[in-house]
């Protein structure tokens, strides 16, 4: 059942990657496992995924470690809020954070980075939807935080993340973050989840994040 699911959706990015004119191995597959737990993440392992997605750093520390252990190639991205003091549990489990988006954590993560002697690949996420209650940078700070993180705390950002308003259309929100990541120099964007992933390749996403279409509706 999941891995039809996630038979389909690699399909759907194969040719969607035709539409656009991308190369297939430009997109990376992220499938977000939140709320899910072993017993449901092993059968996607098991079809031969191994980039997963998870918002929490405590939920994650209860199941992965275990799976990692079945799995070492397995990579781990954080694409949920980080509170500073989560930030050594993080980089100590997470290959990749997507949710950089303010001095504060960008502070926490460069002083855990010294301190474990390991370093996760960033990206930067912005409010493009200027939403009060979302997470992320105003997209008019974006690319002077980018700078910031690079001078002031010598960290390496890899490219810019988004999740745009629930209720708009997608489209105009994944071409500001490209912009924005065109401005700051960054080649990556994490943008697009199981309702518009199609659409985000299409506006130049390099790392989508789906959940729901692989792992079924979450309760
Ligand atoms: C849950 C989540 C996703 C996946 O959402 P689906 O609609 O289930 O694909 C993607 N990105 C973030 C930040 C999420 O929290």
């Amino acid at each position: 059942m999941v891995s039809n699911n996630l038979k389909t959706v690699r399909t759907q990015i194969e040719l969607a990657c035709k539409e656009y004119e991308r190369a297939a191995d430009s997109v990376e597959l992220i499938a977000v496992s939140k709320t899910y737990d072993g017993d449901h993440i092993r059968p996607v392992l098991a079809a031969g995924q191994r980039v997963f997605g998870e918002n929490r750093v405590q939920e994650s520390e209860g199941k992965w470690p275990q799976l990692c252990a079945e799995y070492p190639d397995v990579e781990l991205h954080l694409i949920g809020p980080l509170q500073s003091n989560k930030a050594a549990e993080a980089v100590a489990l997470f290959d990749v954070i997507h949710t950089v988006d303010r001095d504060k954590i960008a502070k926490a993560l460069a002083k855990e980075f010294k301190r474990q002697g390991k370093v996760c690949r960033l990206f930067v996420q912005v409010n493009t939807g200027a939403e009060e209650q979302k997470a992320g940078i105003a997209p008019s700070e974006a690319v002077a935080f980018v700078e910031h993180c690079r001078k002031t705390h010598l960290l390496e950002i890899e490219g810019l993340m988004c999740i745009p308003p629930f209720e708009e259309n997608p489209g105009p929100h994944f071409a500001l973050l490209s912009r924005l990541a065109q401005e700051a120099g960054l080649s990556n964007l994490s943008m697009g989840m199981s309702g518009d992933f199609e659409t985000a390749i299409g506006f130049g996403a390099t790392h989508i994040r789906v959940g729901s279409a692989i792992f079924g509706a979450r309760q």
